[in-house]
């Protein structure tokens, strides 16, 4: 497409990441994003960096910052039983010709001030405490109007707006929401203890529970509970509960629950939601990506991964391709089935975890898709 103007919705991981890919690709971008500042989108404690996430970073230059600033770990991890016996070594699958680790641990504020860095460094323009108030497409562009009273036309418009977004409405013809899969994340950082070297898995009676290092120092705790989704604001006695959770946990998850699991004001707790929209990814002049049109549970830590290859693949597009339709079409094209597999197979996961898919082997699930993570993109 010839270089134009590019107003990228949402400063998350996928939004800050399309922003860098398409500024490379010498497209004049803009983010805006609905909080005031680089942190306040940052939810949570840490985030797993899979290999093909890091290899899409690398693409536009972040992922030796992300593995400077984290943990990279030699292998993808370990899978435990309830009490701490080791069952399986899962080694992760190589990217052929890339030197990169299969897992990087990373704090999601490190996360953030990277991409944020990164796309200022590139020229990106971040307009924060700002979304658009109206969007009106006609065919050659999109007019925009935004909450601080401003107006502007651009080229595209890129949906990255998360899994609430209301880009999505500009797009998707009637109602389409995500839903909630029945488990909430628990999640606390805790000291980095020298078992944690890689993502420990220990699969207990009704849930998952694991540690992943995220820095030097530091890893997270999560629990993978079935519970009824809680209304915001009542996260009461949360590290009870989660004690509760993992009262029939010995070995490392025992002994790190009765030493760090204690104080409430240091637990986070999310829904698990899911969602996959049919394509078209787009409508004219806008363009969806990241969760606002596939959102991934965290079974296999890969919702910021497919957020991130979306950018660098919409920025490849758009590059090869004069017709922004057709570019999205393309688009759409390399990464439905691909995203597809991985919001699927996650939602497997968590079935299997409520007890609700018995026999079903997510060691050999979780394989088969980082085997096809790792296939070009
Ligand atoms: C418990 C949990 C653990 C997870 N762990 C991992 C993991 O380890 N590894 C991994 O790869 N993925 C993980 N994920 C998934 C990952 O967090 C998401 O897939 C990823 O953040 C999606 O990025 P995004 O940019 O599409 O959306 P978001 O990160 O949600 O970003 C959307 C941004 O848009 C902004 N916004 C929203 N509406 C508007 C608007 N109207 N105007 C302007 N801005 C707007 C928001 O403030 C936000 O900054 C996890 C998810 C959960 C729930």
């Amino acid at each position: 497409m010839a270089r134009g103007s590019i107003l990228v919705v949402g400063g998350g991981i996928g939004g800050l990441a399309a922003a860098i890919a398409v500024q490379q690709k010498g497209f004049d971008t803009t983010v805006v994003e609905l909080h005031p500042d680089v942190r306040s989108s940052v939810h949570g404690v840490g985030i797993i960096q899979p290999m093909n996430a890091l290899r899409a970073l690398d693409m536009i230059g972040c992922a030796q910052d992300c593995i400077a600033a984290g943990y990279p770990a030699r292998r993808w991890g370990g899978l435990y039983s309830t009490d701490g016996t080791f069952i399986k070594e899962m080694p992760g699958t190589p990217v052929p010709g890339v030197d990169l680790p299969p897992m990087n641990g990373l704090t999601r504020p490190k996360l953030h001030a990277i991409l944020t860095s990164h796309a200022l460094e590139a020229g990106v323009t971040l307009r924060y405490s700002t979304t658009f108030t109206e969007l009106e497409d006609d065919g050659a562009g999109v007019d925009v109007t935004f909450t601080d009273g401003s107006a502007g036309r651009f080229d595209v418009v890129v949906g990255a707006d998360g899994v609430h977004s209301r880009t999505r409405g500009h797009v998707v013809e009637g109602e389409v929401a995500p839903s909630y899969i029945g488990q909430s994340a628990y999640r606390v950082n805790i000291p980095l203890l020298p078992e944690i070297d890689s993502i420990i898995l220990q699969a207990g009676p009704a849930g998952m529970a694991g540690l992943v290092p995220i820095g030097k120092d530091l890893a997270y705790l999560f629990y993978n509970a079935h519970m009824a989704k809680q209304s915001p604001g009542s996260g009461m006695d949360s590290a009870g509960k989660l004690r509760e959770y993992l009262a029939p946990f010995g070995g490392l998850m025992g002994r790190i629950r009765d030493e760090f699991v204690t104080d409430d004001r240091d637990i986070v707790l999310r829904p698990e939601e899911s969602l996959i929209v049919d394509a078209p990814w787009h409508r004219s002049r806008v363009v969806l990506m990241g969760d606002a049109v596939h959102a991934i549970t965290p079974h296999l830590g890969q919702g910021a991964a497919q957020a991130i290859e979306d950018g660098v693949v919409l920025a490849d597009c758009l590059d090869g391709h004069d017709d922004p339709e057709a570019a999205f079409a393309e688009y759409t094209d390399r990464r439905f089935e691909r995203c597809k597999l991985v919001v699927d197979t996650s939602l497997d996961i968590a079935e299997w975890e409520m007890g609700r898919k018995p026999g079903f082997d997510n060691i050999a699930a979780t394989d088969h898709v980082l085997e096809v993570m790792a296939q070009p993109l």
